[in-house]
């Protein structure tokens, strides 16, 4: 039974960001860089764009913040787009059960990445948009203005000299993977084009929109095709099963939503054929998700019955 057709999401939003607001625990800003470090853990923002565009929004949801991993689903669906289903010869599509930024699955994956939003997983994606494009960063830049309406989407170069100067694990992975041949260009150009696209700043409001082709299955702000209804559907599965990590089994318990979280603290979310959702908050769990987006986004499924359950 669909109980949600005449949804007021701009009152279940202010809701929800009533209850966040007396949320006791919010957990603790990423400190691998002192940019994230410095980041408030009680700032909120949450915002819904729904199939046609339009958005509502609470808290801070037009400010920008880090988006770190949540660019890991736009490369996948860039690439996938343009390359179809060879990239499955090169990243795998399992739950890795270990955290975002593990090396041990890869001996003995012969180095394969168990999917494509673990670390090891995006720098092959990467990778692979380089080849495909030529600049895979900017190329993903103009993909995030175009699908938000914001052509003032930019890079944050501190935060990418930042990651660049404590990017000893993420080298060490693509170094790994190259030596299995799992990498096609250089590790330096492959991290540089890696941590810019991590540095890429945006608010709930633009992520909501930049994620509605996923909403759409596969179809773009202005109506043209991205992805193959099947293609988007394979997104929002990988999503559902690895996009929290070591937690995804959770994120699907407790929201059952496709989602992808980044260390900046923000978390993308689909109501396939509705609704895309962004919530941030910077204050993250142990497994590195923000605590006050995944209880925002759990109290949202539960307020509405959306969910893909
Ligand atoms: N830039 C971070 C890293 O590569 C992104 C990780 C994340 O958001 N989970 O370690």
């Amino acid at each position: 039974i669909d109980t949600s057709p005449g949804t007021d999401y701009q009152s279940v939003l202010e809701e929800i960001a009533d209850e966040i607001g007396a949320l006791p625990g919010r957990g603790r800003s990423a400190d691998y860089i002192p940019a994230l470090a410095c980041a408030d853990p009680r700032s909120f923002g949450m915002a819904l764009a729904d199939v046609d565009g339009n958005v509502h929004g609470v808290g801070e949801w037009r400010t920008p913040f880090s988006t770190q991993s949540i660019t890991k689903v736009f490369t996948l669906a860039l690439v996938l787009a343009r390359d179809g289903a060879d990239l499955w010869e090169h990243v795998g599509r399992e739950p890795s059960g270990n955290p975002f930024n593990s090396l041990v699955q890869l001996e003995y994956e012969h180095g394969i990445p168990r999917n494509p939003f673990i670390n090891a997983g995006a720098l092959v994606v990467t990778d692979r948009l380089q080849s495909l494009t030529g600049d895979a960063s900017e190329d993903l830049l103009a993909f995030l203005r175009t699908e938000s309406g914001n052509p003032d989407i930019g890079f944050d170069l501190e935060v990418a000299a930042s990651e660049s100067a404590h990017g000893d694990r993420n080298a060490a992975l693509a170094h790994f993977m190259a030596s299995y041949g799992n990498i096609r260009h250089p590790v330096p150009t492959l991290l540089d084009h890696y941590f810019r696209q991590c540095s890429i700043e945006m608010s709930c409001a633009d992520l909501a929109l930049a994620t509605g082709f996923l909403a759409r299955h596969g179809l773009l702000a202005d109506g043209s095709r991205l992805l193959s209804r099947s293609e988007a559907k394979q997104i929002n599965a990988v999503m559902m099963t690895c996009g929290t990590y070591d937690a995804a089994g959770n994120f699907a318990y407790r929201v059952g939503l496709p989602g992808k979280s980044g260390v900046g603290g923000g978390i993308v979310a689909v109501v396939p054929g509705r609704c895309t959702l962004c919530v941030w908050s910077p204050g993250l769990d142990e497994r590195g998700n923000s605590v006050a987006g995944v209880a925002a986004l759990d109290r949202f499924t539960t307020l509405t019955g959306l969910s893909v359950f």
